[in-house]
């Protein structure tokens, strides 16, 4: 597909236009995007395009559509794929949950597979949001986040010297009554397998962030991240209260700037200023292999100019005043944002500083 619009990338000084936008230090991580192994080409093309130098493939996942797979078989496989970029690429390893439904051992096991998938080159772990939600143990009972049972793989996290990212819970409303007056009433007529509101099958969201948050509390000598703004965009000042409390907690952006956007920008930039240390920006692009998805929407073989743009709203809100603008992920909700305006040294931090020593990037000559 040939772009349509006449492009001023490259120009200069040519007024207010956003295609000059480029990332503050020249330099970015892109701590969460999800790349399968035929699309390794194209996400490092759009990487070039866009000064992302390193990228954190955030899950093991793999397939095609509604064959999508996770746990061993997805991993190893993206392990492989991944291999020859090791100094672009990471890669988190990721339990299937279902595993403990099927299989009796499986906590026993757990910790055993972790370490071997970190033998392998998984560079940290994480946790699907099925945990918590519903996730079951053999006896077909929801495994809670602070289950002890899995004590043990936190435990190993922590000797292994890996972090370990949670996404827990999802947007407030996909717990709420799905009905046209929901926010987010498109987003869930395009996946209604995203709407947790019934309460005789879901825990309440509340539920699922105390639980987590337990784990986060008891488990100092792990470094968490908390990803998607902790779950809990809606409300940054939960989150704020929880990043004061819980040193070893980190959270961020994937697919979230349109609802951060939401809050006035004044406290966008007091939240992100404060937490400058423990943000990683992020964006949930999804190099998929039938098709690419920008953090939430269609999915759709996007050009590489169309993930440029998509990049650029990015820095946009984070780093201009700009006001009333589209946010990137349109299908969220139809609303505008206003730029947050951080300052360099902040933004030079959740771009780069901050995922280089959460994920100790140095050890691949990430630079
Ligand atoms: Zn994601």
């Amino acid at each position: 597909m040939a772009a349509a619009s006449i492009s001023l990338a490259g120009i200069s000084g040519c007024g207010p236009d956003q295609n000059d936008i480029k990332p503050a230090g020249g330099r970015v991580i892109d701590a969460h995007v999800h790349i399968t192994p035929d699309k390794v080409k194209k996400a490092l093309q759009v990487m070039d395009d866009n000064l992302i130098r390193y990228a954190v493939v955030i899950a093991s996942l793999s397939g095609k559509g509604d064959d999508l797979y996770t746990g061993d078989k997805a991993f190893y496989e993206l392990a492989e794929a991944f291999k020859p970029y090791r100094n672009r690429i990471g890669l988190h390893y990721t339990y299937d949950w279902s595993l403990a439904e099927s299989d009796p051992d499986f906590f026993s096991k757990a910790p055993d597979m972790l370490e071997k998938a970190v033998r392998a080159g998984a560079i940290a772990l994480k946790n699907l949001k099925q945990l918590g939600l519903n996730a079951k143990d053999s006896e077909g009972k929801l495994i809670a986040i602070d289950d002890p049972r899995l004590f043990p793989i936190w435990e190993r996290a922590e000797r292994l010297g890996i972090p370990v990212a949670f996404h827990t819970g999802d947007p407030v409303a996909f717990f709420k009554p799905w009905e046209p007056g929901n926010e987010r009433w498109e987003e869930l007529e395009l996946h209604p397998e995203w709407s947790f509101a019934d309460p005789n099958k879901y825990p309440p969201l509340e539920t699922l962030f105390e639980q987590v948050n337990n784990v986060y509390r008891k488990f100092t000598g792990v470094k968490f991240v908390a990803v998607h703004v902790a779950g809990y965009s809606e409300n940054i000042k939960a989150v704020g209260r929880w990043l004061d409390e819980i040193p070893n907690l980190w959270i961020d952006t994937a697919a979230r700037i349109g609802e951060l956007g939401k809050h006035p920008s004044g406290e966008g930039h007091e939240f992100f200023t404060r937490n400058q240390d423990r943000i990683m920006f992020g964006t949930d692009l999804a190099y998929w292999s039938e098709c690419d998805v920008q953090g939430a929407g269609p999915c759709k073989d996007f050009t590489v100019e169309e993930h440029r743009k998509f990049y650029e709203i990015h820095w946009r809100y984070l780093q201009t005043t700009d006001k009333v603008f589209d946010h990137p992920t349109p299908i969220q909700g139809k609303w505008k944002i206003d730029g947050i305006g951080l300052d360099e040294v902040s933004l030079k931090k959740i771009y780069w500083d901050n995922a280089a020593r959460f994920y100790k990037l140095d050890r691949f000559g990430v630079s």
